[in-house]
């Protein structure tokens, strides 16, 4: 089974409450990618600038990450400036600078048009759509966003929209791509734009998972120490559609279990800047904490 993501690769400079980081390695499809390549086998398709050098895209080495797709343009890598304070649910956007992504037109390799997972990453949706176009016959179709496209690409996030399974994407986005304060309302309304099943991701809280099977919810992990939540919500969705990838069905069992190793995923990201800790993982961690959320979660009926 093969996952194809497509997403930013990107300089972040981030501040949060317990320190700053400068110029450091992030993006959409990184954070993506390396989650999920403790599940499956990824294509990732993204594209840097020449200030990318080799060492930085070590991170993609000896973990099965094609990089084939990953493209090097004339110009800067994407970067992107945030800060949190110490409500970490929400990211405060100071500067993007597109550089590279603003012209970004990816021609897929030939072998990754068969995929049959496709994970559409925070990035233009526009540029969502045109890697869609060249998929033959994905089964899985999902995608995440962001306020600054719901902002600045609405027509274009629409359209993507209309051609996908599943939506992933922050409480905040949700409420504001459906103009909807009260959640299930705004899921039921972003799930009448196209997607089937649709997920919230509520930060510290956890998340909800609306479709036809009905409303799960998983906690967030608690942790005594968070320091970064930049990547969260990618790592979320590599440990959600790694685990969807290697399954066989999809049925509401493995669909629940996603959602579990989606949150165990985010929750090693938070404990360090930039990749740090995502990057060294063993998977006897991530079934270490996996146990650990089915004791949280646990209780018997009357
Ligand atoms: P999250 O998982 O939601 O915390 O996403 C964090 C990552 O999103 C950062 O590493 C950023 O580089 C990336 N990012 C921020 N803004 C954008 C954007 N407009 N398009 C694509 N990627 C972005």
């Amino acid at each position: 089974m093969s996952l194809l993501v497509v997403g930013s690769v990107a300089f972040d400079s981030v501040k949060t409450p317990f320190g700053e980081a400068h110029e450091v390695l992030g993006g959409s499809a990184t954070y993506f990618s390396v989650a999920a390549s403790y599940f499956t086998d990824v294509l990732l398709v993204a594209v840097v600038g020449e200030d990318f050098d080799h060492k930085t895209a070590d991170v993609f080495k000896n973990r099965p990450i094609d990089i084939r797709g990953l493209q090097t343009m004339p110009g800067k890598t994407f970067r992107w400036r945030g800060e949190y304070s110490f409500d970490l649910n929400e990211a405060r956007t100071l500067e993007t600078c597109l550089n590279v992504l603003a012209d970004f037109k990816p021609q897929l390799p030939a072998d990754y048009c068969d995929c049959d997972i496709v994970f559409l990453a925070n990035i233009d949706p526009e540029l969502q759509s045109y890697v869609l176009d060249q998929v033959k016959k994905p089964r899985l179709v999902a995608c995440d966003t962001m306020n600054f496209w719901i902002e600045n690409r609405l027509e274009a996030l629409k359209t993507t929209l209309k051609r996908i399974d599943l939506l992933v994407i922050n409480e905040g986005e949700a409420r504001e791509l459906a103009k909807e304060p009260n959640l299930v309302k705004a899921a039921n309304k972003i799930m009448a734009m196209g997607p089937s099943s649709l997920i919230i991701k509520r930060g510290e809280y956890g998340a909800l998972m609306f479709s036809a099977a009905g409303i799960f919810a998983v906690p967030g992990f608690p942790l005594e120490f968070v320091f970064d939540p930049t990547g969260a919500g990618d790592s979320f969705a590599g440990g959600l559609m790694g685990h969807l990838s290697r399954s066989q069905v999809h049925n509401d069992e493995v669909i629940r279990q996603a959602m579990i190793f989606a949150s165990v995923m985010a929750s090693y990201n938070v404990e360090s800047f930039s990749l740090d800790r995502l990057r060294n993982l063993t998977y006897a961690d991530i079934e270490s904490r996996f146990a650990e959320f089915k004791k949280l979660t646990h209780f018997e009926t009357l």
